[in-house]
């Protein structure tokens, strides 16, 4: 199947007073057409920044993308204006976040929010907007869609908000939607449905998803792919169920080791000792050095690259060098 997605030596840094923080650091990785990759980590791992990269929303005097290749259907998005951006965003690709309120708009009824990416990139009138617009609410599954179209966000719950924000994001039908955390603010009953109605419109529609999270439950639940961020850089990646049942990076099966729980959500999931080391202070090593059990001399002094462990998975830890020869 082809790449609807493909993302190389991706790095994206901000710079602030203390110096420069490279939040993601030369990462790659493919989503194939119809595939749900899920990207899991702590935060500070990079993988939010990761996604804002692909969209384009990483601007301003502080942060930028220092390099690499985002190729979206094979059109390197780096390399477009904002207005060729803005045709693909909410278009082609669209995203969804962990707080939908951060992303409506407090004065504009839901109705008419709908209706606007409609009217802008399928150009449809008013009144087919508005009417695709009613449908699309009882698409993601709420009930007096023409109600609800006349009310403004904050008469909406949590979960409610969340699934127009799926409505707004598949009105397009985009070949690639990324979901930055989309259940994590939500309650465990509505958080598998909504997980739910995003597996059903994938199926539905053959879109591709780009899911982050820092829940393995959700990633058990979710995924095809797995890629596994630390500090920025991946030090993991595989099929899910290869990775589950074989982790390699000593990170990866500190996450494994408190057991993911379907359906229930989990706030503090790792178990792992230490923290993510400060952006500032990394220095040519494993980053994961100082958490690890396994740690050997060299991990502190020089950094494992990302190398094929077998199993199609993927591992960066100097453990992994005896058995794939350099
Ligand atoms: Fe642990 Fe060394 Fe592997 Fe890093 S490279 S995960 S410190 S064994
Ligand atoms: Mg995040």
């Amino acid at each position: 199947m082809s790449n609807v997605l493909e993302i190389e030596h991706l790095s994206t840094h901000f710079h602030t007073e203390e110096g420069v923080v490279r939040a993601v650091d030369d990462v790659g990785l493919q989503v194939r057409q119809g595939e749900i990759v899920c990207i899991v980590g702590e935060s500070g791992s990079g993988k939010s920044i990761t996604a804002m990269s692909v969209m384009g929303l990483v601007e301003g005097p502080a942060g930028r993308v220092a390099g690499g290749r985002i190729a979206f259907d094979g059109i390197d998005l780096l390399k477009l204006g904002r207005n060729e951006l803005r045709t693909i965003r909410g278009n082609e690709i669209a995203m969804i976040f962990q707080e939908p309120m951060t992303s409506l708009n407090p004065v504009l009824k839901i109705g008419e929010q709908l209706m606007e990416p409609l009217i802008e990139h399928r150009k449809m009138s008013k009144k087919a907007a508005r009417k695709r617009a009613i449908e699309l609410i009882g698409e993601v599954g709420i009930s007096r869609a023409e109600q609800i179209a006349d009310s403004y966000p904050h008469e909406l719950s949590g979960g409610m908000l969340q699934r127009i924000m799926i409505a707004i994001a598949i009105s397009c039908e985009p070949k690639l939607l990324i979901a930055d955390e989309p259940t994590t603010a939500l309650d465990v009953t509505i958080q598998a449905q909504i997980l739910d109605m995003l597996r059903r419109f994938k199926e539905e529609s053959g879109m591709s998803i780009l899911l982050i999270t820092h829940d393995l439950g959700v990633v058990a639940e979710m995924a095809d792919y797995v890629v596994v961020m630390y500090a920025g850089k991946v030090v993991e990646e595989g099929e899910v169920v290869a990775l589950f049942e074989n982790p390699q990076h000593p990170y990866t099966k500190g996450l494994l080791k408190s057991k993911p729980i379907i359906n229930q959500r989990q706030d503090e999931l790792y178990s792992i000792p230490g923290q993510v080391p400060n952006p500032l202070e990394l220095t040519p090593s494993c980053y994961f050095h100082d958490r690890c059990a396994y740690c050997m001399d060299i991990c502190r002094t020089q950094q494992p690259v990302l190398k094929d462990a077998g199993n199609g998975q993927k591992v960066a830890c100097w453990l992994n060098e005896e058995v794939t020869p350099v």
